[in-house]
């Protein structure tokens, strides 16, 4: 195989006239967006930044983003995409680890760039112009010339983000080009009929994220269709983009649609454009999904993966879904349940099991995943590869970190991570299964559970809840509605109202900040 972006040359071929990129209200055409592509290569090549070198990009979505990334790999570089809310001490770390060359930013985050920069490889900031605010993009950086494409082995690196490191310092994880390539065209894959060239995609999903840059830019670009980037999540903006751009598809994580369908205006949204929705991330409770689909007549499937597996593993498909599951596993991709010995867990007859009726620890293991997409490693850190992969008769297996169990019928179950789980009084109790009780509260709109110390249980289970507008319900009553559907110890002891969760940027709620205690939470 080539350069990963080899496919767009393909497309750019086949139809240099069609929208490559709608962003307020300007289209910029296949054409026009691979010459901006080719002349950013260029640029990099004249600074002797090339082959295997790193370019950090420090950019929100905006079409600029799109342009350095594919211009990066152009030029046989390896990206580096840094969440554009990282502050001084996580840049500072991300560049240093990834000796990258390079860095593209917004123009008035370069002055910040060049300090953090300090001691770094870093040679050149490249700086961005954010066309919202009419600046020029890119501000003379641009060759006048397009580079060729630069060829690429499958196992070269392509891309190297790092995980959000909600235990410990993020670690790089080293994506090849044939990790992307292959998840990309799965991706598209398990959308009916494929995409294809009438396909809108929204772009809302942040591109730093292996989630929005695989699932929503590359299978989009890869295959022909407009991919449609919002900078920043707003319930409302995203809506009247689907709605006005007779978007077709999108892909969320679960807070932002529970956030849609909380907006008091909800009812009125006209998402009757879209032909599929997918959700993962994290696990949808099911009432939200439920809400979702009722609101707007839209399949909602679910899909699950991680940034080490470039990233989906398993996705509902729309024509064969089993809500309440993460889905098949992908064409080409192997999953198996495993115990702490390696050996396989058997299927469950049919999924999902009521997790009250059995006992999960007989039908659970731990999710372990090989195939073509999973990572080549966590760049210079021979220890934690030594704990991420299994190596049975040459197959690398990569150890997830999460809880599930499968069916006869092949789909798979995410019950929870295997470090949320809470050990009470000598209980396991895995958060998941209360929060998918808490929402189906009419009185609560968002939920997360947590284990906090015990003097006399070890831990004890605890919920913070945020509850509707309108809610008549207060904490004692959460409790007793949880104790009257759960065992006696999953029961949350202690309930609190707060006004909302703290999240990362990717919709996860941080639940190390949770249990840290009430300060942290209020100071957030
Ligand atoms: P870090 O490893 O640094 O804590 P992270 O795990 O949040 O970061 P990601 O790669 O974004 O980094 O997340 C992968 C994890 O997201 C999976 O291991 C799983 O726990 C969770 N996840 C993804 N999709 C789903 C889903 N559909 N259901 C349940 N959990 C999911």
């Amino acid at each position: 195989m080539a350069n990963l972006v080899s496919q767009v040359a393909s497309v750019v071929e086949a139809g240099p006239d069609r929208t490559a990129i709608g962003y307020e209200g300007r289209e910029i055409t296949y054409g026009e967006f691979w010459a901006q592509v080719g002349r950013f290569a260029a640029a990099l090549d004249e600074r002797g930044i090339g082959a295997d070198d790193r370019v950090a990009i420090y950019l929100p979505n905006l079409p600029q983003f799109l342009v350095a990334f594919h211009g990066t790999l152009r030029a046989g570089g390896v990206v580096v995409p840094m969440n554009p809310q990282y502050k001084a001490r996580e840049i500072g770390h991300l560049l240093s680890d990834s000796g990258a060359k390079a860095v593209v930013a917004l123009s008035d985050l370069v002055p910040f760039v060049d300090e953090v920069k300090e001691g770094t490889d870093v040679a050149e900031v490249v700086s961005v112009g954010d066309s919202a605010e009419g600046a020029t993009p890119f501000e003379g950086f641009l060759a006048g010339d397009e580079l060729d494409v630069v060829d690429r082995a499958d196992d070269d690196d392509a891309v190297q983000p790092y995980t959000s490191g909600t235990t410990g310092q993020p670690k790089g994880v080293q994506l090849t080009h044939e990790n992307l390539a292959s998840n990309a065209e799965a991706s598209a894959s398990v959308v009916p009929g494929g995409i294809g060239a009438d396909d809108k995609q929204l772009g809302v999903l942040p591109l730093f994220h292996i989630y929005g840059m695989t699932v929503t830019m590359n299978a989009t670009l890869f295959d022909g269709g407009a991919f449609y980037p919002l900078p920043s999540w707003d319930a409302g903006e995203a809506t009247s983009l689907i709605a006005e751009e007779e978007l077709t598809l999108m892909h969320g994580v679960p807070a932002m649609y529970n956030d849609v369908i909380n907006q008091p205006d909800a009812e009125e949204f006209d998402l009757s454009s879209l032909r599929l929705a997918g959700v993962g991330g994290s696990g949808i409770p099911i009432e939200v999904l439920r809400r979702f689909e009722e609101l707007y007549d839209v399949t909602v499937c679910e899909g699950y993966g991680l940034t080490e597996t470039a990233p989906v593993t398993h996705f509902n498909s729309p024509n064969d879904r089993r809500v309440g599951s993460i889905g098949r596993t992908l064409p080409g991709i192997e999953s198996r349940i495993v115990t702490d010995g390696f050996e396989d867990v058997p299927p469950v007859e049919r999924g999902p099991v009521d997790e009250g009726e059995v006992d999960l620890d007989e039908i659970t293991g731990e999710v372990v995943i090989a195939g073509p997409n999973v990572m080549k490693g966590y760049y210079g850190l021979p220890e934690a590869n030594e704990a991420a992969f299994t190596e049975e008769s040459g197959r690398k297996w990569f150890h997830t970190g999460d809880v599930g169990y499968h069916d006869e019928d092949g789909f798979y179950y995410v019950v929870d991570r295997e470090k949320h789980m809470i050990v009470t009084g000598g209980y396991n109790v895995y958060p998941r299964e209360v929060e998918e009780l808490l929402f189906e509260h009419e009185d609560v709109a968002d939920a997360a559970v947590v284990g906090i110390p015990d003097e006399r249980r070890g831990e004890t289970v605890k919920a913070y809840v945020v509850p509707t507008p309108d809610a008549e319900v207060d904490p004692e009553g959460i409790k007793e509605y949880c104790l009257s559907n759960l065992a006696e110890y999953k029961h949350p002891r202690e309930v609190e109202f707060v006004e909302e969760l703290p999240r990362t940027t990717t919709g996860k709620v941080q639940k190390f900040k949770l249990r840290e205690g009430e300060e942290e939470v209020e100071a957030e």
